[in-house]
């Protein structure tokens, strides 16, 4: 057995992000970051918007040149709270502190075993390079990573429809004049949307529920993803709708956090779940920061980003797709701003081409975090900088 020290479960964003946050925060100690995954650990976000090639979110030689034993084909399939101790694909080893940073994976389409799925570079592999004009490709869910693919798709030439059983695209996080403004995009680009209404394969393809067929050579199913808990559920810390931590990413149990996709964490009385890529960096350089002692800090502003064709949708805050919200409208997209029963900004979402927006995003994310109170009148005229509110 090797010497304890921190263990880091998964390397994702989340888990590399805190295995190099411990050393830049001073730690000397052995830092193991396991992953079930053969490959160099890589960013997920471009496997649904580029030609899905893997990009790694640390070069290599990083890893050895900081000290952090990366044990690559390496899956813990246990947890020993008393013993502090995991259960290896390769034996057993000690921990002092432990952070659980297993992400998530796409939920299954149930009765539709033709169904591919994206959320590894392997699964990009099977999809991105059968993308090309004649293929018809069916997307079955109307969220981020549904209608990136489509987007991308659609630019490779495949014909694309999208299939929602919800009334509209994007139901959960995004407010509906947004929401509409990318089903128009996208119907521009020739994608066949088709809401309201789900679908059953059939050979050939799919049978809509009102009877109409959808002809597919492949079909992916984009209908979210799953917090993967199983580890700290038979470990027997406390889960919801994944790990409950606290804002210093602490589980229920003592010396074990945990960070990313992987965990809910507990505000307000509620729990609250993100999937997103500045979100998990976020949570595992706190994570990071908690394990080696650090008081509890305050919990970052929720953020995510998506690029379907030339633009980008921005969102930081939660917007409550039924409040009512502000726009801005600026030459380079359009901003919405929702408020707080007392006046102080809660939310901003962006739809605008490329970059355009990013600026306005960030301040307005500072001015959520200040607590600012501007008026809606402000906030509507673009004349009124969002620097001097
Ligand atoms: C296709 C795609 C596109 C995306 N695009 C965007 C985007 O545009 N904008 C945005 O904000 N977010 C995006 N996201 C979301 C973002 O990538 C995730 O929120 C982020 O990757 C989560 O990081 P994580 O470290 O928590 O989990 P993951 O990246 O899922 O990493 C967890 C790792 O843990 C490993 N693991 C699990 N269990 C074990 C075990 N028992 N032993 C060893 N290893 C284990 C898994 O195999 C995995 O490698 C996208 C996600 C996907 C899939």
């Amino acid at each position: 057995m090797s010497a304890p020290g921190m263990a880091i479960i998964g390397a994702g964003e989340a888990g590399v992000r805190a295995a190099f946050a411990l050393r830049e925060q001073g730690y000397g100690g052995p830092v193991r970051l396991y992953s079930e995954e053969e490959s160099l650990p890589y960013e997920r976000p471009p496997l649904s918007k580029t030609d899905g090639a893997a990009r790694p979110i640390m070069p290599g030689e990083a890893y050895a040149g900081q000290g952090i034993e990366l044990r690559l084909g390496t899956k813990v399939e246990g947890i020993d709270l008393d013993g502090r101790a995991l259960e290896t694909s390769a034996g057993s080893e000690r921990y002092d502190r432990l952070l659980i940073a297993t992400g998530a994976e796409a939920r299954r389409l149930a009765g539709c075993p033709e169904a591919l799925y994206l959320r590894r570079d392997s699964d990009a592999a099977r999809i991105l390079p059968r993308l090309e004009p004649g293929l018809r490709l069916a997307v079955i869910g109307a969220g981020l990573i549904g209608l990136e693919l489509a987007a991308t798709a659609r630019a490779k030439g495949a014909e694309v429809t999208v299939i929602e059983t919800a009334p509209r695209i994007l139901g959960r996080a995004v407010l509906p004049e947004l929401a509409q403004l990318l089903a128009e995009r996208h119907a521009a680009e020739g994608v066949r949307l088709v809401t309201g209404q789900g679908a059953v394969p059939v050979p050939g393809g799919l049978r809509l529920e009102d009877g109409g067929m959808v002809a597919a050579d492949m079909i992916v199913a984009g209908i979210g993803a799953a917090p993967r808990t199983d580890l700290a559920e038979a470990a027997g810390l406390e889960v919801a709708d994944g790990i409950l931590v606290d804002a210093g990413h602490r589980s229920s149990a003592e010396h074990v956090f945990a960070a990313g996709d992987c965990c809910a964490i507990r505000q307000d009385g509620r729990s609250l779940r993100l999937e997103s890529w500045r979100m998990a960096r976020d949570q595992g350089e706190r994570a990071a920061a908690a394990m080696l002692g650090a008081a509890a800090m305050a919990a970052p502003l929720p953020y995510f980003w998506s690029d379907q064709y030339d633009l980008c949708l921005q969102v930081a805050g939660l917007p409550d797709p039924a409040a009512p919200s502000v726009a801005r409208t600026l030459p380079g997209g359009r901003l919405l701003f929702q408020t707080a029963p007392d006046g102080r900004l809660a939310s901003v979402s962006g739809l605008g081409t490329g970059t355009a927006l990013s600026k306005d995003i960030k301040l307005a994310e500072r001015l959520i975090l200040r607590g600012a109170r501007p008026a809606p009148e402000a906030l509507a005229d673009p004349a009124q900088s969002l620097k001097r509110l």
